[in-house]
């Protein structure tokens, strides 16, 4: 990788012993740019190496540990803030491979960390912080933590940070952040025009920069739309896809719309002996969650079945397909769902099950495939433009349904292909 520019040698052979030759387009335009001391809103595919191209940065813009400085420091110099807990551990992984050989220190941030770093003589030998936003500004409130230190600060995910479950808690980080050469750097691979609007406004002459299209997968993933007609066809479609002679290459990731339809969908598929299936979500145990991420990690899960809260930023490596088993909310939550797959150049297929109730809002979902260099049948494209309500709906009819299954009882099955007598048929597909 040309290096023109001082990031630590120790730095730099972590990331060739990471395999890294070459660096991605993010990279490549990212890191001179940040690495100048200038802010950045940047918007690039899924899987297209967005980490390590704040990272490298970073770790530039600190030069060295603090704990080696003889200057006392009043708190963290780095800050990373990522939407969900296993992002944050992913980011957490990638950011200690890039430390090794130096003291660095890197804490992500939890329940026990935060109690450690109440004392500020501790909190200052940091080096990077790595959160999400809820626990942060619980440690921020309780007066236990300080952000006036911060020199490089970095909203991955950037747009779901904006979102109205998160948005007062990172204006109040933003806020917080008052060192005058605290550099940001805002990284997502969607970012809505409302929310580049609100990005834009918190940097400090931003350079903007997007990689492809916006609001658009990698053309190395195959994208089919599947009718099903019912809500009910999906399980027994889903079921027969996964045990069919032909099989499936594993691991797979099904995203639902709901938890408690997760949890009732691994049900369906265990009971159908589909074999080395695992559900997380939001409402299991942190450790729960922890050890399904390791399972996954180590290639013991063939069907990850999930929620949204695995949709961003997740890099499971090799996962070769995503199915959306309910329709994503919206545009940009398929985009980062079927993102899952296809990483760093590989190939990947995403196959999204719809139902009539869900008609109204194919056009959005077909536009991305049309804008991805996908073929798409005329007559999607043809279909009206749902309304802005219908939109803000996108998603939401199966939010009701906890059960996967027929009418709220367990379809074994038997049973359950029995009842693919109910329309299943694949549209289309690449
Ligand atoms: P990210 O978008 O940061 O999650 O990265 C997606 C995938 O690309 C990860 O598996 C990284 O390990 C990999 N990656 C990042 N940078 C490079 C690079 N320069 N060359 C090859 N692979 C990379």
């Amino acid at each position: 990788m040309e290096q023109r520019f001082k990031i630590a040698s120790h730095v730099m052979k972590n990331v060739f012993s990471c395999g890294y030759t070459e660096p991605t387009a993010i990279q490549r335009v990212g890191v001179p740019i940040l690495a100048e001391g200038r802010d950045i809103a940047a918007i690039s595919p899924t899987g297209t190496g967005k980490t390590l191209a704040y990272l490298l940065p970073l770790f530039s813009r600190l030069e060295s540990p603090a704990a080696k400085s003889k200057i006392p420091e009043q708190g963290a110099r780095g800050l990373i803030i990522a939407p969900t807990r296993e992002l944050a551990a992913q980011i957490y992984n990638e950011t200690l491979k890039l430390a090794q050989g130096r003291k660095w220190r890197v804490v992500l941030f939890s329940k026990a960390t935060a109690s450690t770093l109440k004392d500020l003589a501790v909190q200052s030998k940091v080096d990077i912080i790595i959160s999400t936003p809820l626990r942060l500004v619980a440690s921020i409130q309780s007066g236990e933590l300080v952000l006036n230190n911060v020199q490089f600060l970095v909203l991955d995910e950037a747009d779901r940070l904006l979102d109205t479950e998160f948005v007062d808690q990172i204006e109040e980080i933003v806020g917080l952040c008052t060192n005058p050469q605290c550099q940001k750097a805002v990284f997502s691979a969607t970012l809505p025009a409302k929310a580049e609007q609100t990005v834009l406004a918190m940097l400090k002459e931003p350079i903007r920069v997007v990689v492809g299209l916006k609001d658009t997968p990698l053309p190395n993933i195959a994208q089919s739309l599947v009718y099903v007609a019912q809500p009910e066809s999906k399980l027994p479609t889903l079921i027969q896809y996964l045990t069919s002679p032909t099989g499936y290459t594993p691991p797979i990731i099904v995203f639902t719309s709901t938890q408690a339809r997760a949890t009732s969908l691994l049900s369906e598929l265990l009971i159908a002996g589909v074999k080395n299936a695992e559900v997380l979500h939001a409402g299991m145990t942190r450790h729960e969650r922890d050890q399904c991420v390791k399972r996954m990690l180590q290639g013991e899960v063939w069907v990850l079945i999930t929620t949204d809260v695995l949709a961003r930023g997740m890099d499971f490596g090799g996962v070769h397909g995503v199915i959306n088993f309910d329709w994503p909310e919206s545009v940009q939550s398929y985009v980062h769902r079927i993102g899952r797959t296809g990483r760093a150049g590989r190939q990947g297929t995403a196959i999204t099950y719809f139902t009539d109730e869900d008609a109204p809002y194919l056009k959005s979902i077909a536009n991305v495939l049309l804008q991805s260099g996908q073929t798409v049948p005329e007559w999607m494209i043809k279909l009206q433009k749902p309304s802005r309500l219908k939109r803000k709906q996108m998603g939401k009819a199966q939010h009701q349904d906890t059960t996967v299954g027929h009418k709220g009882e367990n379809v074994g099955r038997a049973l359950a292909i029995k009842k693919k007598c109910v329309t299943s048929f694949r549209l289309w597909s690449r």
